[in-house]
């Protein structure tokens, strides 16, 4: 078997493949043995297809060996394709033969095992199906996103990941020895892009953010994927139309292209696809009395929670914008609104059905005594930003900007109960390994 003759397994199920050979291979992801007929279910990148071998075809000693492959060892198979209406997918490959690529030792993954078991076995976990569906569709999904970026003309651009400056001040920021001083890894790439938008206008940059959160919800991870985008001569709504266009855009992509993995982790593409701008804007301030009538005691100036979060959009099927919060919740950089100082030109995204924030926006303060004022009651040096503010004497321009949560916004669509379900490797505050 030369290495090009081998096919795809879902050649097996084209228009011409029934009574065709074929050479294929893979990994077991099951196999019986019963009456001298071996049913194994083989798996490769493009599918899965029921292999059966008889002693009878195969011959005694190959057929003892492919007997003893365990599950997750790999084969290569030569047969022909044959109609099966018991097989998955209404076909098998009656083999001819069977050759071990690796037998494998017993394969330690079973369903009932605990969650914890799970994540120390997860470079093997992430091979089931559900993972794999996962990922594909996470791929899509970066991809939309790049593609969008591409139609709007926004350049991707590529910040440091580790810096001298906690950009959002030190407590959530993991430090590290930088030669001797001390040094961070990137929870954002704003301020970096900040600078970009000088000469570019339109900024985006798709990074690593780390968060040194030891909060267990199930929405935060310390290691995330973050979209990020800049925008020169933007206001709020400006800001806001071009995200929730950026969201229609993308569910809709991902129903269109990924409409078997959506269905496999239980999310209907109809529901991808019913997503439409503009989405609803709801003040912090109105968002505030309707918790109130749903029997929350939160008051004016409070920040929203997981449970908050949840009780605003259980019930509702689309995403919601939830606008202008108090400015002593947000980041120092955010712009205050014209007219109400008690507020700043911030909007979250939340998704629907429970599922919370999964992007953050606002307009960024252009004002040097402005920015110095809140970086002090925040107890930040401002000699750190220095650089910053520097952006604010040459060219000092409106601009806003968001920040997407890539696995946030994956849990939305896939239905994730956890957002550890959404990456290969999570990172949470218990577990950095494997
Ligand atoms: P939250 O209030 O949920 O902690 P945040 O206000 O800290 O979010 P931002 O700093 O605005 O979030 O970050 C921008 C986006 O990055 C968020 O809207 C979210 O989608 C994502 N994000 C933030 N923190 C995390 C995290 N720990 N794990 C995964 N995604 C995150
Ligand atoms: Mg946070």
């Amino acid at each position: 078997m030369s290495p090009t003759a081998f096919s795809a397994i879902e050649r097996a199920f084209g228009p011409e493949a029934i009574g065709a050979p074929v050479t294929v291979r893979g990994w077991v992801l099951r196999s019986r043995s019963s009456g001298g007929i071996l049913f194994i279910t083989l798996r490769d990148r493009t599918g899965i297809v029921q292999v059966t071998g008889r002693k009878d075809a195969l011959g005694e000693v190959p057929f003892t060996a492919a007997e003893h492959v365990q599950n997750e060892g790999a084969i290569a198979v030569e047969g022909t394709v044959a109609e099966d209406r018991r097989a998955p997918g209404g076909r098998e490959i009656r083999a001819s033969r069977i050759v071990v690529i690796d037998a494998g030792a017993p394969y330690p993954i079973f369903q009932e095992q605990t969650e914890e078991f799970r994540l120390d076995k997860r470079h093997l976990v992430i091979r089931s199906q559900d993972h794999v569906a996962t990922f594909r569709v996470k791929a899509e999904l970066l991809r939309t996103l790049r593609e969008f970026m591409d139609r709007e003309s926004v350049l991707e651009v590529t910040p440091p990941i580790l810096s001298g400056n906690a950009a959002e001040g030190g407590a959530e920021a993991f430090e590290i020895d930088y030669f001797g001083r001390p040094g961070y890894l990137s929870q954002t790439a704003q301020l970096y892009l900040e600078a970009l938008l000088v000469p570019h206008e339109r900024v985006y940059a798709l990074t690593p953010s780390f968060r040194a959160e030891k909060m267990r919800t199930p929405r935060h991870l310390t290691e995330y994927l973050h979209l990020e985008g800049e925008f020169a001569w933007t206001d709020l709504d400006g800001l806001l139309s071009f995200i929730e266009r950026m969201i229609e855009y993308v569910c809709r992509a991902i129903a269109e292209r990924r409409p078997t993995e959506l269905r496999q982790l239980g999310r209907a593409p109809e529901d991808l696809a019913a997503v439409r701008a503009p989405f609803e804007r709801v003040p912090y301030a109105a968002a505030i009395e309707e918790l109130q009538k749903k029997g929350f005691a939160i008051e004016w100036g409070a920040d929203f929670g997981t449970a908050e979060e949840r009780a605003l959009t259980i019930e509702r099927t689309a995403p919601i914008f939830l606008t202008r919060f108090p400015r002593e919740l947000k980041a120092f950089y955010m712009l205050r609104t014209p007219g109400d100082p008690r507020t700043v030109e911030a909007a979250d995204l939340l998704a629907p059905e429970g599922y919370g924030e999964i992007v953050g926006a606002s307009c960024r303060e252009t004002n040097v005594p402005d920015l110095l004022e809140r970086l002090a009651q925040l107890g930040i040096d401002p000699a750190a930003y220095e650089w910053y503010l520097d952006l604010r004497r040459h060219g000092n321009i409106d601009h806003a900007g968001f920040g997407l949560g890539v696995e946030r916004v994956l849990r939305w669509m896939l239905r994730r109960e956890h957002i550890r379900d959404t990456t290969p490797f999570p990172r949470t505050p218990s577990r950095h390994t494997p």
